[in-house]
């Protein structure tokens, strides 16, 4: 049969039938271990219990509600969000790429609105902010820009993590910063603990939003409900996506201060965006991380998921770095390992590889610990397996 959908992937050769929590069941009944949770997509594992009932329900009352009209899931959903985030007001859409789109309009007509006629983003190398134009012209990585210019002007980049060359930059018509709290396709790249607070005393020193990209980090993937949280800063914008529906697609861009007075009426909308089926999803998975305490569970997880590794793979040839902050788990290689992602699929794991050699893992947050302690010894059985064969070859070869 020829397969008709556009070849935007490349697929690996698995067709899933169904989930439970952490684990997935393909056509032939073999189980699977999911480590990357659709990429950071359901933190609360598949088939949730309480997700299920409440999409049900509502699917039974309420799917889609024009946007003409008031949303009261939503408007429950924006206060919910708004105070748990120290935000003011939210924007609701259906992807991360849409949040950011969001987001850089935000910019340019705060920029407008101070008389800057070609406002500019200050964004960063290796970053990913989607798909769509505005967003790939932001994205750090010439791989998704090929192809499709000419690119949005008005993006200025610089290295991620280099807050002096964020100083260096002198130009009046900046009027934001656009930057991830940790790189997730970049390969799990962790700042400097003081990253975000030193771009944010940069921005009040300037006059510049600060704008973060929270699709990956957002909700409770870090350890806190925001990644920013941890930085002990509030952000002028921050757009998430992935896990606020645990897969019903659902963004948002919160805002606070003079960003959150800039989308008035007319100026920007979604048909989908903020439907009573998305935020009904949203507000059951905000309530489960709350009342499971899975933010202080995806920090436990993530020390006791990477201290496993660090143990079980030291000494190891070709291993570069462990490192995570809560459950964006990376373990960085010397070398190309995308073959390593095949590998763990024969053997009923899935992981992610990011940036060519760095092994990335999203397991869900309601991970049990004996669960955390499989992945740990079916991951390291096959790193250690693939990187000690590779180390052997080439003192065979010298
Ligand atoms: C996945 C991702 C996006 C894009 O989200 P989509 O829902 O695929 O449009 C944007 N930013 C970051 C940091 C992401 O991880």
């Amino acid at each position: 049969m020829t397969n008709r959908v556009m070849p935007t992937y490349a697929r690996l050769p698995v067709v899933f039938e169904k989930g439970q929590g952490p684990w997935l069941w393909d056509q032939q009944g073999k189980r699977y271990l999911d480590a990357v949770s659709g990429v950071a997509v359901c933190g609360l594992g598949h088939a949730h219990p309480e997700l299920q009932a409440a999409l049900a329900d509502q699917a039974g009352k309420l799917v889609h509600c024009s946007n003409l009209y008031r949303v009261d899931l939503q408007e429950r959903l924006a206060t919910e969000l708004a105070e748990a985030a120290g935000m003011d007001n939210v924007f609701f859409c259906n992807s991360g790429a849409e949040a950011n789109e969001a987001a850089l309009k935000l910019a340019r007509k705060y920029g407008h609105s101070k008389g800057i006629a070609e406002p500019a983003v200050i964004v960063m190398e290796g970053s990913f902010h989607g798909r769509t134009l505005a967003t790939l012209s932001a994205t750090g990585n010439p791989k998704v820009q090929d192809g499709f210019e000419p690119l949005v002007s008005g993006f200025i980049r610089v290295p991620y993590n280099d807050v002096a060359a964020v100083e260096r930059i002198d130009n009046p018509s900046v009027v934001a910063i656009l930057v991830e709290p940790v790189q997730g396709e970049g390969g799990v790249k962790i700042p400097a603990p003081d990253y975000l607070a030193r771009l944010r005393t940069l921005c009040d020193l300037r006059g510049w939003l600060l704008m973060l990209d929270e699709v990956q980090t957002g909700i409770g993937r870090t350890g806190s409900l925001f990644a920013y949280q941890q930085a002990g800063i509030l952000p002028d914008v921050c757009s998430l996506a992935k896990a606020l529906g645990n897969g019903v697609p659902i963004g948002a861009c919160l805002a606070r201060g003079v960003a959150a007075g800039q989308l008035t009426a007319g100026k920007h909308g979604s048909t989908f965006g903020g439907n009573p089926l998305a935020c009904r999803a949203a507000l059951t998975v905000l309530k489960v991380v709350r009342d499971q305490s899975l933010c202080a569970r995806a920090t436990e997880l993530g020390a006791r998921i990477a201290e496993g590794l660090k143990q079980k793979l030291a000494g190891v040839p070709g291993i570069v770095e462990i490192r995570n902050q809560g459950l964006m788990i990376g373990v960085e290689l010397d070398h190309a390992c995308g073959e390593l992602v095949n590998r763990a699929l024969d053997e009923g794991l899935l992981i992610n590889v990011t940036a060519e050699r760095t092994i990335r893992l999203l397991p869900p947050l309601i991970l049990k610990n004996e669960e955390a302690d499989l992945l740990v010894s079916q991951l390291a059985g096959i790193v250690s397996g693939y990187c000690g064969a590779r180390a052997a070859q080439a003192t065979e070869a010298a």
